[in-house]
């Protein structure tokens, strides 16, 4: 069964569009299962019907003609109780509903299962038989697996069509949005142009031919070229190779001929798609038919065509290279941008950059980040390789991407940008001005970094200290662990940039989802594995030559601030502290005077929140790292955007931690930092500043967003408004009520940031 299962799947996959995949679910689905009918039902959102669309078994006529609204028939039923119905005889049923079009009344029995995509009923598989039957179990489960795999493919194929404004039913839909990750925060509308991996056949857009002569002729010569590649292959290895084994590349040379791939390519080049379009159509086509075949020799094949595909498809992507036009407001689109790619795009046409794949802490996005660039990542539902050159809106605060966007979305975003770029102007001037209440309270905003180049932008803003600096970001642009003189220069910038501002180095927070090329790590469970702290602890080594860097480069400045990131147990500090004392008596004993900086721990797994008594007892400051507290006390991964929409720094069990911290530092008389995105969210930061936080620290993008709010309101105000939230035991009623709140106070201007 799970082969049968695999097969369907695979060809449904790389169906061309949505009727084709229909077509093969419904005929295979039969096929399997030896009924004599199967159909599919999608339910049209726009008209909350269900329409029939593609059917084995029942009058095909009917296709497309017949229809039920969503609460009507059995297929309603199966699709309103979202769960399988198994009728013996349908007709008996009072739901049942005739249909004189589609001949269905010689069928008695009718098992219906309901094909759900992200809780959301997309249609109705259903199979049919004359012979009055139960289905028995193992049919019900075969209908119910095959409509949860489909569903996916379904809803793939329906956003491809919506992205180019197409519903299933060919009518017009808008505002498709996609979800993903937030990569960096800002919004931008623009034109998509998608780098492609190299010679990768799936991920090749469709595109329209210029000139079709020209695509024949570079289809022909990138034949040739591989013909000939295959020749001298098959010379070299003459020696080496049997010549059963050599016969491979006689069959490749077969499916190079005209008379097998290259007529049929070069047919829909003449029909107006451009040789890697039409390459990609004609080699998916071939390989599906392999696939499926039940002789392995045969399915073999299927690799080969695919690996002749890739071969000549590299070819024609080399002659292609100089074709990628950067337009006004170009958003770059990639399966995995990198930051080669970023810099391919001349920097004042780049306004947006979406990855299907990679998070938030993704190099790419590290330094959109710096760059100001909004930003969504891991947009793993996007069909990107159809999206050249559509307009596409980048909610770099939320993470989600819109395709088709209607005129009201459009405008909501422009104004959005416009807004953005005016708030952005207006505020400059508050640079010189300190944070401080209206009644006086002043709240000292610093900066997270990590590249260099985030020392200007976040100056500029007025940063008044660094509260994280990511030591990981220049050990992630390497391509091996920098030596003790490398690290000690570019921890010397960072301090040298800041004098006399304080700078917190982070001591390396490898592992989770931040990966060192030279330095891999394999894990079923990164997040609750080898991380951070527990990493360079178990590598004294790294963590001592990190340590003695950070201390020498301190030298005569004295600004350096040593933060611990992924702290569990007092052990750990202890460890970390001692391995901290060690490494500056190495940097005394080499004849240099610098004083033993502040240590302070990160607070980001829930049980450094019920131990931050013990640990600020421990160390000169605590610092709240909110992105991490909130996976781990939430149980989300923080880059997975299936489950984004669980993730909430102001869950209430988010606000009890933090809180629970914040009393333990006024106990102690110590200060207590958040360095995690919500101290950059103008209204968490209310909420916050509420709490007794000594210091927030933020990107320097929305350090001027905080500063103004933070500057409009009163610390008794803020107090009273955690005291009313801080009762809600929901985290959609915290953000309702503190946005509405402070809307009520004229403070919206920083909160209107997409949706
Ligand atoms: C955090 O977890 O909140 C934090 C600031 O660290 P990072 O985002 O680098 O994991
Ligand atoms: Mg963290």
């Amino acid at each position: 069964m799970l082969n049968t299962l695999r097969r369907i799947v695979q060809e449904v996959n790389s169906a061309r569009d949505l009727p084709t995949a229909l077509d093969i679910i419904v005929q295979r689905v039969r096929g399997a299962m030896g009924t004599e009918v199967c159909s599919v039902y999608l339910l049209d959102p726009v008209s909350a019907r269900y329409v029939l669309m593609a059917t084995e078994g029942l009058n095909k006529d009917a296709v497309g003609a017949v229809s039920l609204a969503n609460n009507e028939g059995l297929i309603g039923f199966v699709g309103a109780r979202e769960e399988p119905v198994n009728l013996e005889d349908a007709a008996a049923h009072p739901k049942f509903r005739y249909f004189a079009e589609t001949g269905e009344e010689r069928f008695a029995s009718f098992l219906g299962a309901p094909i759900i995509h992200h809780r959301r009923v997309m249609g109705v598989l259903v199979v049919q038989q004359k012979e009055r039957r139960q289905f028995d179990e193992s049919e019900e489960s075969f209908l119910v697996t095959m409509s949860a795999q489909l569903a996916g493919v379904i809803a793939h194929a329906e956003a491809t069509g919506s992205i180019r404004g197409l519903g299933w039913g060919g009518e017009p839909v808008q505002d498709t949005r996609f979800d993903a990750v937030p990569g960096a925060p800002g919004v931008a509308i623009g034109q998509a142009v998608v780098i492609l991996p190299p010679a990768d056949l799936k991920a090749v857009p469709d595109k329209t031919a210029k000139d079709i002569d020209a695509e024949i002729a570079l289809f022909r010569s990138a034949v040739e070229t591989v013909r000939q590649d295959m020749q001298d292959l098959s010379t070299r290895l003459s020696t080496q190779l049997r010549p059963e084994e050599l016969a491979l590349f006689d069959v490749y040379q077969m499916m190079l001929d005209d008379a097998a791939l290259g007529n049929e390519v070069i047919n829909l080049i003449r029909g107006g798609q451009w040789a890697q379009g039409a390459l990609r159509e004609v080699v998916s086509s071939h390989v599906s038919r392999f696939e499926v075949m039940d002789d392995p020799y045969l399915r073999e094949r299927a690799s080969d065509v695919k690996d002749l595909g890739r071969r000549i498809l590299a070819y024609l992507q080399e002659a292609g290279k100089q074709e990628l036009v950067f337009p006004e407001h170009t958003i770059l689109v990639s399966e995995e941008l990198s930051p080669v790619m970023l810099g391919e795009v001349p920097k004042e046409k780049l306004v947006g950059l979406v990855s299907v794949l990679g998070s938030g802490s993704s190099h790419v996005a590290i330094l959109a980040r710096a760059m100001g660039i909004p930003t969504v990542m891991g947009a793993i539902d996007l069909p990107y390789a159809r999206m050249d050159g559509l307009e596409l809106i980048v909610d770099g605060n939320h993470g989600e991407v819109y395709a088709s966007p209607s005129p009201e979305l459009r405008r909501h975003y422009l104004e959005l940008v416009r807004e953005e770029l005016e708030l952005v102007q207006g505020l400059e001037k508050l640079k010189e001005v300190p944070c401080v209440t209206t009644d006086g309270h002043r709240m000292p905003l610093w900066v997270n970094t990590g590249l260099f180049a985030d020392v200007a932008r976040s100056l500029d803003r007025g940063a008044e200290g660094v509260g994280l600096y990511r030591t990981e970001v220049p050990f992630m642009i390497q391509d091996r662990f920098p030596s003790e003189k490398e690290q000690q220069a570019t921890y010397r910038e960072q301090l040298e940039a800041f004098h006399p501002l304080p700078v917190t180095m982070r001591s390396l927070d490898i592992g989770g989802d931040k990966a060192l090329t030279y330095f891999p790590i394999k894990e079923d469970n990164p997040f609750l594995g080898w991380r951070g702290i527990r990493v360079t602890l178990d590598h004294p080594e790294i963590f001592l030559l990190q340590t003695r860097a950070m201390l020498k480069a301190s030298r005569g400045l004295n600004n350096l601030r040593i933060m611990l990131p992924m702290i569990s147990s007092v052990y750990e500090v202890e460890e970390a502290l001692h391995l901290i004392h060690r490494a500056h008596s190495e940097v005394c004993d080499e004849g240099m005077v610098v004083p033993m900086p502040p240590v302070g721990v990160m607070i980001e797994v829930p049980a450094a929140v019920y131990q931050a008594r013990e640990l600020i007892q421990m160390v000169d400051f605590l610092s709240v790292g909110t992105n991490d507290l909130t996976q781990y006390l939430l149980a989300v991964d923080r880059n997975n955007p299936r489950v984004a929409d669980l993730y909430h720094s102001l869950h209430p069990a988010v606000l009890q931690a933090l809180l629970k911290v914040a009393a333990a530092c006024r106990d102690a008389g110590k200060p207590m930092s958040v360095c995690g995105e919500m101290a950059g969210d103008p209204a968490s930061a209310v909420l916050l500043m509420a709490m007794g936080c000594d210091v927030l620290s933020m990107n320097a993008t929305n350090l001027p967003k905080v500063k103004w709010l933070l500057r409009q309101i009163s610390l008794s105000d803020a107090k009273a408004l955690l005291d009313e939230v801080i009762e809600l035991d929901n985290p959609y009623l915290v953000h309702s009520t503190l946005h509405l709140a402070l809307r009520n106070m004229g403070l919206e201007k920083v909160l209107r940031q997409g949706r």
